[in-house]
């Protein structure tokens, strides 16, 4: 793409080249018509000389003219704009001449005088013409030598050579020639400028938007600030040409502390227009060779070059934090805010444009950890975390590729019964030497990672495939992360694995904890409703854990509730306010008309006070850890001795009905 500089020398070059393209046809033109003029007015001055003198072949064999003729010659000595004429015989030698009719009356001229272009005419029998400039009094200034074969009964019998005064004609051309040209290169460059004015305004046009194009791919909108991509091409450039003598560059990453709060009491644009504030703030604060970036909502990112030192980071640091720490005016009202800082150094803590920005979100980590409103650098102790994260993220990655994803699954039971009701399904993240990296762990690595919603179809896909396989009174619950409901699919994909699979609805329950309907509730309630409305069953998983908000319980109508396992660990303690806690979460449920099981049983006194509380169901290692879909047959199998009548069961199986009988 040429530059706009470049295109509109172009244009002018060929603007100039089209308008001295015109001036030179036209002088083309002019010379043209004087020589067509010349051939002419010769051509007839010959046809009446030979008209007129009946003697020509005479005298163009050297005889001297007759008296008429030399008359005639007299006459037409000076006829227009023939100033001279001559007669030439065969050869091209001089026989008459209108300056010296005197010696042709006398004696035959002699034949010395030779014209090689009268020579030349005969012999083709065509007229010859030359343009020349002559020199007044002796010439004119401008005359055509014409050369002109005249023929009688088929023979060529003499040249009549004419000499025409042109200079008048060119005069007369010359005179409207500037107005011709000018005419011309006018409209030439009408009819060129116009489009070529056009073709250059669109291309303007086009690069205009291009360019816009450009800064929208590379910028956030709100604060016109770099966005993450250009500083992710930025950070790698300067990683590129990092230079060999010792500076560094440091990369800030930089988080407002309490946005949330304004956004709630002042509304959320209160909160857009503190974020531009921020963000102009450190355009002013941040040298002009460096870059500020808009990271996501509230965090920002700043690329320190040239950096000599620590110090030097750790200042621009402190001196972003300070900045921010001022009182911001919004809506008329003070503002104050803090931020939240991490530093990392490069080459110092690696030269890998991901590992850098990991290491700078270490920081930050960090930084929030210590009470935010701090700066922390990234240290080596992080980087041992950071490997650490690098490679679960890998796996994830290679396990998404390979599918090799595992589900392990869970046995509940029916409490009053003793019979196994069902399995929770527990996504599992095969690592190196056999072990699994735990849920906990990956899960939320892979939403970070926007991956959770291909692993989380995955697993409902799975569970169902396995699940179709148990006996029917049996269902099987999956977990569902907050990610999966962004994407608006998870009602489709469930429908498309029930399909597929040809589970019954009714025998798949779907998971969600609270933190699901925090931020998008409607949607996720919306999507819940869906997938209710298909015959799925909805539970809310860790109950008690988070916001507990009874809201979410009138809201949407639940299945079941599942008391998180951290209760069950404190009824170990024998407080009376766990057991308080964990007896009115029971009694809501019943109230409400939902189920309520409760997880992380692992004992006997867990077992005993759930059964006096009239618990409806429970997980935990005392009935059965998670494990693979290939071990639950024997469990299932186990459940189905207990069914039958003890005299008919085998012995192990009576003895573990037994177990939970005592456990009761
Ligand atoms: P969760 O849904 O509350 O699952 C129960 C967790 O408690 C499981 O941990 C299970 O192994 C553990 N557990 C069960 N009984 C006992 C017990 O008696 N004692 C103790 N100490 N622990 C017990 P796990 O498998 O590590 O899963 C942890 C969490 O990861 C799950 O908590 C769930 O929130 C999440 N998760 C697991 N699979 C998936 C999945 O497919 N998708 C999503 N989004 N999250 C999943
Ligand atoms: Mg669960
Ligand atoms: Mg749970």
């Amino acid at each position: 793409m040429f530059s706009w500089r470049r295109q509109l020398f172009l244009i002018a070059i060929l603007l100039i080249a089209s308008i001295g393209g015109s001036v030179l046809i036209i002088k083309r033109t002019i010379d043209d018509l004087l020589y067509r003029d010349a051939v002419s007015t010769a051509q007839n001055w010959a046809g009446f000389l030979a008209k007129h003198v009946t003697d020509l072949e005479h005298i163009s064999n050297g005889e001297k003219p007759s008296a008429e003729s030399l008359f005639f010659f007299e006459q037409a000595r000076e006829v227009g704009r023939v100033f001279r004429y001559k007669i030439f015989d065969h050869d091209g030698n001089v026989r008459l001449m209108s300056d010296n009719l005197q010696a042709a009356a006398t004696k035959p001229l002699t034949l010395g005088e030779h014209n090689p272009a009268a020579a030349r005419a005969i012999a083709m029998g065509q007229p010859l013409v030359t343009i020349e400039e002559g020199a007044p009094p002796g010439r004119p200034s401008f005359y055509a030598e014409a050369y002109i074969p005249v023929a009688a009964n088929g023979r060529r019998i003499a040249v009549v050579g004419t000499y025409v005064d042109q200079t008048e004609k060119r005069a007369q051309f010359n005179a409207s020639f500037p107005f011709a040209a000018i005419s011309i290169a006018l409209l030439t460059a009408l009819a060129f400028g116009l489009p070529a004015f056009a073709w250059y305004r669109r291309t303007q046009e086009k690069a205009r938007a291009e360019e816009h194009i450009r800064f929208l791919r590379h910028h956030d909108l709100m604060t016109q600030l770099p966005n993450r991509k250009y500083l992710i091409e930025s950070l790698a450039l300067a990683l590129a040409t990092l230079p060999a003598n010792g500076t560094a560059l440091a990369l800030h990453c930089i988080d407002l502390d309490r946005l949330k709060d304004v956004n709630n009491s002042l509304g959320r644009e209160a909160g857009d227009g503190l974020i531009r504030k921020v963000a102009e703030r450190l355009r002013v604060v941040v040298p002009q060779n460096d870059m500020v970036a808009r990271l996501g909502s509230d965090t920002f990112a700043v690329l320190q070059t040239n950096v000599t030192s620590v110090g030097a980071a750790e200042a621009l640091a402190q001196r972003i934090k300070d900045e921010i720490a001022k009182p911001h005016v919004i809506n008329g009202k003070e503002v104050c805010i803090g931020a939240s800082i991490g530093v990392t150094l490069a080459p110092a803590h690696g030269n890998d444009v991901k590992r850098l920005i990991k290491c700078a979100e270490l920081g930050l980590d960090k930084a929030k950890k210590s009470g935010r409103n701090c700066i922390r650098f990234f240290t080596p102790e992080m980087a041992a975390k950071l490997d650490e994260r690098l490679e679960i993220e890998q796996s994830i990655r290679d396990a998404i590729a390979n599918e090799s994803f595992d589900l392990h699954f869970q046995p509940w039971l029916n409490l009053r019964s003793g019979r196994l009701t069902g399995f929770e399904a527990l996504l599992r993240l095969p690592a190196h030497g056999g072990d699994f990296v735990p849920p906990t762990v990956f899960i939320p690595l892979a939403e970070e990672m926007g991956l959770i919603d291909a692993i989380g179809m995955w697993a409902i896909r799975q569970a169902c495939r396995t699940a179709v396989h148990w006996p029917p009174h049996l269902t099987v619950a999956v977990n569902l992360s907050p990610a999966q409901f962004l994407a608006g699919k998870v009602a489709s994909v469930v429908e498309d694995a029930l399909t597929e699979s040809g589970l019954d609805p009714y025998r798949l329950e779907l998971e969600i904890t609270e933190n699901m309907l925090l931020s998008d509730a409607d949607t996720v309630l919306a999507e819940l409703g869906r997938l209710k409305a298909m015959g799925v069953k909805i539970a809310m998983d860790d109950f008690g854990t988070g916001y507990s908000s009874l809201r979410y319980l009138w809201r949407f109508p639940f299945d079941k509730l599942k008391i998180d396992g951290a209760f069950m660990r404190g009824l170990d303690g024998r407080d009376r306010n766990v057991e308080q806690i964990v007896r009115t979460i029971v009694a809501l449920g019943r109230s409400l008309d939902l189920t309520v099981t409760a997880e992380g049983v692992e004992n006997a006194h867990q077992l005993a006070f759930l059964r006096e509380i009239d618990c409806d169901q429970v997980q935990g290692f005392l009935y059965g850890r998670p494990m693979p879909a290939t071990d639950l047959a024997a469990t299932i199998l186990a459940d189905y001795w207990r069914s039958l009548p003890v005299e008919l069961a085998p012995p192990a199986a009576e003895a573990h009905s037994e177990s939970v009988a005592h456990a009761g």
